[in-house]
């Protein structure tokens, strides 16, 4: 238990939420950040920086994330002041940003997130996307739940 006990006290003393993402990482502005060849033009929104780590380990993308600490959910009281929102606004104010994509949850909370985030950056010239919904890969479509095959169904593409 020492060791284990040891490793939980110097991760909880040196990791720390960046000043720009909100993601967590041992430094201040984080990696990715501070990664200079990192793409600028798009940025991947997340409610949480478990989110951004599978979109890392995903390598579809080379951009930049933020987090936003969580989703709307009016019913356990998380408003737009509780989430790393206006720092998302901020960056997208600042210039530079081309895309936001919504990497939220398909869930009640997330979609309504997604919407709110959507209206505050309708004014800005950046084009804000979200994931796609659908088919699993190596998924069978006789298997699928009727909500998540008839988002398929809707956002089908061309072959
Ligand atoms: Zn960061």
């Amino acid at each position: 238990m020492g060791p284990l006990a040891e490793a939980m006290r110097v991760a909880h003393e040196r990791i720390v939420a960046c000043s720009v993402c909100g993601n967590i990482d041992t430094r201040d502005p984080c990696t990715i950040c501070a990664d200079e060849r990192r793409e600028s033009a798009t940025l991947w929104s997340s409610s949480r920086s478990a989110i951004c780590g599978a979109l890392e380990r995903a390598q579809a993308t080379r951009a930049r994330y933020h987090v936003l600490g969580g989703a709307l959910s009016p019913l356990d009281g998380i408003g737009p002041e509780d989430l790393n929102i206006a720092g998302l606004v901020a960056r997208v104010a600042e210039g530079g940003v081309q895309e936001v994509v919504l990497a939220v949850n398909a869930t009640v909370d997330g979609q309504t997130t997604a919407h709110y985030i959507t209206e505050l950056l309708s004014p800005y010239p950046v084009k804000v996307t979200r994931l796609a919904h659908g088919v699993p890969v190596g998924g069978e479509l006789d298997y699928l739940d009727d909500g998540t095959l008839a988002a398929a169904m809707r956002q089908r593409t061309t072959f």
